[in-house]
């Protein structure tokens, strides 16, 4: 298979993940027979400091006419950075935001897996993360009360805020029909996530979730309150697969189940529409407080390649070579200094990206 790749180095760590992350896309392409072909593009600071803007109109087009995106990821110091004294259309960040809708990436997803080797990193009582968990959330990305109408107005002198939820059921399906697809890949369970006691929306929500479902009934669908999925999420983690939420709340609840995990340079992402096309980039930012040392984790990205495999050309086999070499260099005792703990051997990012590569 050929597979057009565009990729977006970034700022920060950005170029010495993604750098990792070719190397074992590489690998994995000589094994099994692919070729890749990878374009970088600039995106962020990078960008800035060579066109002023932090996406051009030409990079937007590159990525468009690709497969997938593999991003590492933008942004410098908030604090220190020149970029950050430019008008907030211009810096880093915006260059996020527009590519995320020239692409129409309306479906975010988020897994969180809790490695046997890294549970001493995990929050939670061991008697409840040593049953493990491997969830996914999956939150909708471009609706909701962040879209929505909202004003601030002074009624008799008392300031009052308003914002809108918003919800039509052609948003819910397209991100429910995303849901119960990628539960196929997975564990054949969707636990849909509202607040349908009390919101309009939720209700609608979940209207149409059960709609969808139909098509899907060798799907199992359970139907969660947002607040008991929080507790959940730390009582009972292992119970969960796919998650399907709006916006907010998988806003929140994405990064309640990132935190479970206790492991920052471990987690991957990816943001998708309606065809086969994705963004695929770590959950973390670009960490310029360990740039250009070789000590950034690069299985974050890593991992975010072999969901790029999984999700947007159906390579399950290579995902799952990816998915195992992270799995054993962890149990080979390699650590990067971020998840380092007593009696693993610590190595460097590019020294990560080779022992990933020589495990494909
Ligand atoms: P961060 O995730 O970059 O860093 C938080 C902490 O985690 C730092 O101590 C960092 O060294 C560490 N860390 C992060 N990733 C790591 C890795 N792979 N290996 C080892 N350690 C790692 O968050 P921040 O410091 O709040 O943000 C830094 C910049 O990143 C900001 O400009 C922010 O806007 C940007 N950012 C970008 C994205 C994105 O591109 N999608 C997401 C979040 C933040």
């Amino acid at each position: 298979m050929e597979l057009n790749i565009v990729c977006i180095p970034g700022d920060g760590i950005g170029p010495e993940i993604v750098a990792e992350a070719k190397k074992v896309l590489n690998k994995v392409a000589s094994k099994y027979g692919h070729v890749m072909n990878f374009k970088d593009i600039l995106m962020g600071g990078a960008s800035i400091d060579v066109h002023g803007v932090p996406l051009t109109d030409e990079a937007i087009a590159q990525a468009k006419a690709a497969d997938a995106v593999l991003m590492g990821s933008i942004g410098g110091d908030t604090n220190t950075s020149p970029w950050y004294k430019l008008p907030p259309q211009n810096r880093p960040e915006a260059g996020l935001l527009k590519i995320r809708k020239a692409l129409n990436l309306f479906a975010n997803l988020r897994p969180a897996y809790l490695y046997e080797e890294l549970a001493a990193a995990c929050p939670l009582k061991e008697e409840i993360s040593k049953a493990g968990f491997d969830m996914l959330i999956m939150r909708e990305l471009t609706g909701g009360l962040y879209f929505g109408e909202r004003k601030t107005v002074e009624e008799n002198g008392v300031r009052k805020a308003i914002d809108t939820l918003t919800y039509d059921e052609n948003e819910i399906r397209r991100i429910a029909i995303k849901g119960f697809e990628i539960a196929r890949k997975r564990r054949h369970k969707v636990t849909s996530v509202d607040k349908a006691n009390v919101l309009d929306s939720s209700r609608l929500w979940r209207a149409v979730v059960n709609e969808v479902a139909k098509d899907y009934p060798d799907v199992e669908l359970e139907h969660m309150l947002v607040d008991n999925c929080a507790m959940q999420l730390v009582k009972d983690p292992a119970q969960f697969d796919v998650i399907l939420t709006e916006n907010m709340f998988g806003d929140i609840l994405s990064d309640e189940a990132s935190m479970v995990t206790g492991s920052i340079g471990m987690l991957s992402s990816a943001s998708l529409n309606d065809t086969k096309f994705g963004l695929y980039e770590p959950s973390h930012g670009s960490a310029p407080d360990i740039a250009g040392k070789d000590i950034a984790n690069p299985i974050a990205t890593v991992l975010s390649a072999a969901m790029m495999l999984r999700y947007t050309f159906d390579l399950d086999k290579e995902a799952d070579a990816i998915e195992n070499a992270v799995k054993q260099v962890l149990k080979d005792g390699y650590r990067t200094g971020d998840i380092m703990s007593e009696g693993c051997v610590k190595v460097g990012c590019r020294q990560m990206g080779d022992l990933l590569a020589e495990r494909i």
